[in-house]
């Protein structure tokens, strides 16, 4: 199967009811633990790349292993996300290169740090969104800031400085016309989410809730959505690591966001802490070991079960077979003549 729009993707499952996790990848034996979780659970899925990664794998190794993966799992659809692009430039090279979808995340400046004005984030994303609508290709905005920092992309702080405001998000989502949006919901990047099990007080399900009311047929995507669950975080300290206590993402407030308007997942962290894990494990018990097999073939295992829980747990598993690709240029015609609209629909507060 060619790579499929994201677009299509997420209007799917709106139509069923469930979200899509989006996984991030740096080199073959992640695309591989995916594509592995995606067959055994029969799911579409979206693989995305951030920046870093892309630099990190020189992004036409990446993108060729995107490719392979398509070709030798016809049956499973898949989408090419480029995850926070910082500029136009950002993600027009991986339009280029032939991603399905690219996430232009005015909220920072293009330093990837400064949070934007609100003006600055409409216009870069709006430009954006008519290069890449053109193409056929999806876009991801995103209105609020997250907290944290990953691959050197992030405003840094706590998930609650810049809380999306549902009016802003209206606003933003009619004057840009983006496919998906990310919301700041008290979210942020990497292991060290929450200090103690998230309550509403710092998890902001209630905001959520308020924009999808406001906006009931955008698909939001929810950011920085690993649950950092302990039994992983054991692992890697058991054999040497050195994890601070931390919390997560409970996998109950992403299903509670499921049925609320989220359509994509973020999870990054979780694959991390699995395959240090596995790794250590390997390296711990049997230092003569030094084939990379030895510990890669682990570390991929343990990526592969965690997706694959993941894809139960967001409801996605049991649908990849649900219909057939829309191909790009065909979608390209549904963005220009209307069908495909980008006009969301606002109900009345
Ligand atoms: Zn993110």
């Amino acid at each position: 199967m060619p790579l499929v729009s994201m677009r299509q993707l997420l209007d799917e499952a709106a139509k069923g009811g469930y979200g899509v996790g989006a996984f991030n990848v740096n080199d073959m034996e992640q695309i591989q633990a995916i594509m592995m979780a995606a067959k055994e659970t029969k799911s579409p899925v979206i693989v995305q790349a951030s920046r870093g990664a892309r630099q990190f794998a020189e992004d036409l190794y990446l993108f060729r292993l995107i490719q392979a993966a398509a070709e030798l799992n016809p049956e499973i659809p898949i989408a090419m996300h480029q995850d926070h692009g910082n500029s136009f430039e950002t993600c027009k090279s991986a339009i280029e290169l032939g991603y399905t979808s690219v996430m232009m995340d005015g909220s920072l400046q293009a330093d990837g740090k400064t949070p934007s004005s609100f003006e600055e984030n409409v216009e870069v994303t709006r430009k954006v969104v008519d290069y890449a609508h053109e193409r056929g290709v999806t876009v991801e905005g995103e209105i609020g800031v997250l907290g944290g920092v990953e691959d050197g992309h992030g405003a840094g702080g706590s998930g609650l400085d810049h809380i999306t405001d549902p009016d802003q998000a209206v606003e933003f989502a009619e004057r840009t016309g983006v496919d998906a949006l990310a919301i700041a919901i008290g979210t942020s990047h990497g292991a060290y989410k929450f200090t103690k099990k998230p309550d509403g007080s710092v998890l902001k399900m209630d905001v959520l809730i308020a924009i999808h009311k406001r906006l009931p047929n955008t698909h939001l995507v929810m950011h920085g959505s690993s649950s950092v669950p302990k039994d992983l975080q054991d692992i890697v300290n058991k054999y040497g690591g050195n994890l601070k206590e931390t919390w997560g993402v409970p996998v109950e407030e992403i299903q509670l966001g499921i049925r609320n308007g989220v359509r994509k997942v973020n999870v990054d962290t979780d694959n991390r802490l699995a395959i240090t894990g596995a790794i250590r494990k390997v390296l711990w018990e049997t230092p003569e070991k030094f084939d990379p097999r030895d510990y890669m073939k682990p570390a991929r295992e343990a990526m592969k079960k965690v997706v694959a829980q993941r894809m139960v747990e967001f409801g996605q598993a049991g649908h990849g077979g649900d219909y057939a690709p829309i191909d790009i240029k065909e979608i390209a015609k549904g963005y220009a003549n209307g069908t495909l609209t980008t006009q969301p629909l606002v109900a009345a507060k």
